[in-house]
């Protein structure tokens, strides 16, 4: 993939996803193992933030990396991120189990539409395909987690999007949880990038 003259890759992994019209995809970036954890490593990190369950989960949700099926509709969001320990420390197989509400803002609470999980790869990274959930009633936007290292507690928490007006209503709303979004053309590319408390 072409660099646009002037700017460094690193530029680019620093600065965003979309720079002089040229869309730099995260799952590429993955892909071509030039996706960087988001915190600096080295440090010791504060594990991502715990948040509230909430009244939809549903276990056993179906293993897969894409959410998006027959009867789903809405605007993709291609979400990537590593797993991390507070070392920065990528966590391989670490569980990752993901529910959501449609683009109606309505959750599927008698089946498993928009739920599932899968495990991060040998170098602690996750791919999730969906579309970008719809406020509903006293929530603003959001994305359902849960990150597991094996045999460690389970970290469960919430995602959120940036620039949602409904964010400074939301008194669960919490800024250090908004993805990172960039665009590539209807697509929209996050990123988030979990601590876990361990070392
Ligand atoms: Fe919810």
């Amino acid at each position: 993939m072409s660099t646009p003259s002037g700017v460094s890759r690193r530029d680019v992994l620093l600065s965003g996803v979309t720079i002089a019209g040229v869309s730099f995809f995260a799952d590429e970036l993955l892909a071509q193992g030039q996706l960087t954890p988001t915190p600096a490593c080295g440090a010791d990190h504060a594990p991502t933030l715990r948040q509230t369950e909430g009244p939809f989960f549903t276990p056993n949700s179906p293993e897969r990396q894409s959410l998006i099926e027959a009867g789903v509709t809405g605007r993709t969001l291609e979400l990537t991120g590593f797993v991390l320990a507070r070392s920065c420390k990528p966590v391989p197989r670490a569980l990752v189990d993901f529910w959501q509400a449609d683009a109606k803002g309505e959750y599927d609470n008698k089946g498993f539409r928009l739920r599932g999980h899968q495990f991060t790869d040998g170098e602690g990274r996750y791919r999730l395909r969906t579309i970008v959930p719809a406020r509903y009633t006293g929530r603003t936007p959001h994305i359902h987690v849960k990150v597991q290292a094996a045999n460690r507690p389970v970290l469960t928490t919430q995602l959120y999007f940036p620039d949602e007006p409904g964010n400074a209503r939301d008194p669960i709303f919490r800024p250090e949880l908004v993805i990172r979004i960039g665009q590539a053309g209807e697509t929209r590319q996050g990123r988030f990038d979990f601590v876990l408390d361990m070392a």
